[in-house]
């Protein structure tokens, strides 16, 4: 090992709260994504697996505590990508 510890896997529960706060916080409307066959349940299914690899879990729960809506999730999110990408698929089908 290299001076890093071996990351652990956080709890899947967990995780499913905070990307349900994370979507909600950023207008990332998920029910209607998938409604809408934008997101797949294994699109989900690797949301949450990639926020349970997220090494920022703690100060997520800070930053959500503080950020009751925002434009984006944080630098740091590891789904900011997909969520951006979501909403923006989503966003362009409500034409
Ligand atoms: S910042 Fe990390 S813990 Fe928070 S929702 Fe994004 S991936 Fe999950």
């Amino acid at each position: 090992m290299k001076g890093k510890t071996m990351h652990q896997l956080g709890d899947t529960m967990k995780h499913v709260r905070l990307v349900a706060r994370m979507t909600r916080a950023t207008a990332t409307d998920v029910v209607t994504a998938y409604d809408n066959d934008v997101l797949s349940s294994q699109d989900w299914a690797d949301i949450i697996q990639n926020c349970r690899h997220c090494d920022w879990a703690d100060r997520c729960e800070e930053w959500l505590d503080a950020h009751e809506t925002a434009k984006r999730a944080p630098r740091q999110c590891r789904n900011r990508k997909r969520f951006t990408e979501i909403k923006a698929l989503d966003s362009g089908r409500a034409d």
